[in-house]
């Protein structure tokens, strides 16, 4: 299984910026932020899997033209899973008529182009042989995070959260992670507003990763454009072992069946973290 990062900011702004979004193999995202919109039309009309985390609009950003982009070329639908209300929303305010057509009943009500698949918490799905288990969040809206695994390794994503104890313990009740990429969108100095929108800020950061009970590599995302600086000094500063890395565009992760392959992976990605530090 690959993992490739192809936006892991919290705003946009620059080639480097995009909201949140990973590849998964060839067919699958995770969150469908403005990171969907680098990838070629024919990697677009290769994708049948959308897993989303929650309705805010930096990680839905893309699907409402995705689907739209690339329906004519589809053989089968694409395939949209989330939590009831996040699909709610998406049936309310998006593919409303009004905002963008209800994809849901086209071409035809009998064969459409997107199915909406409601999830929930702790429920895991496989796809060809490729788990992907829904981790609870605790967001301003409801959210979830992810954790997909492939053989013996295993790759969590938190989605947006705040500290979440649910989360926490689901986290240290799997035996197989190797990498987690965690939320943090603004520093000490916007920690009221990080408390307002039920995102993590450093220090509560600090907190989450200690309560940890296993050490896997650790990847910050979603950091805010104007915020990206303080914040990265700070969790730079945290009393963290090892020290949590910034997840980067581009950046894969490979989950392999064997333990040697893994390893390589990881020391691959080791060294490129070196490189760029
Ligand atoms: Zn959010
Ligand atoms: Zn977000």
């Amino acid at each position: 299984m690959e993992i490739r990062v192809l936006g892991c900011s919290g705003g946009i702004g620059g080639a480097a910026r995009r909201t949140t979004a990973f590849c998964v193999d060839t067919d699958i995202l995770i969150d469908c932020g403005t990171g969907v919109g680098d990838l070629p039309f024919e990697a677009l009309v290769g994708l049948d899997h959308v897993f989303l985390t929650h309705a805010h609009l930096d990680h839905i950003a893309l699907l409402p033209m995705l689907i739209d982009s690339t329906m004519s070329e589809r053989t089968h639908p694409l395939m949209v899973y989330g939590l009831p209300e996040t699909l709610d929303v998406l049936r309310r305010h998006i593919f409303n008529w009004a905002i963008w057509p209800d994809f849901t009943r086209l071409p035809s009500a009998e064969a459409p182009a997107l199915r909406l698949v409601p999830v929930v918490h702790g429920q895991t799905l496989d796809l060809d042989g490729r788990r992907i288990q829904v981790l609870p969040a605790r967001h301003s809206v409801p959210a979830a995070g992810y954790y997909l695994q492939c053989g013996d390794a295993g790759f969590a994503f938190t989605g947006d959260t705040t500290v979440c104890s649910s989360l926490l313990a689901a986290l240290n009740a799997l035996p197989n992670l190797r990498y987690l990429v965690v939320e943090t969108a603004f520093p000490e100095a916007m920690r009221a507003r990080a408390e307002a929108s039920s995102h993590l800020h450093p220090e509560a950061l600090g907190h989450f990763l200690s309560a940890l009970s296993g050490s896997p590599d650790v990847y910050v995302t979603h950091l805010k454009p104007n915020c990206e600086g303080a914040a990265c000094a700070e969790i730079v500063a945290l009393d963290c072992t090892p020290p949590p890395r910034f997840l980067q565009p581009g950046q894969i992760f490979r989950l392999a069946v064997g333990k040697g392959r893994d390893r390589e992976t990881r020391e691959s990605l080791a060294s490129v973290d070196a490189g760029r530090a």
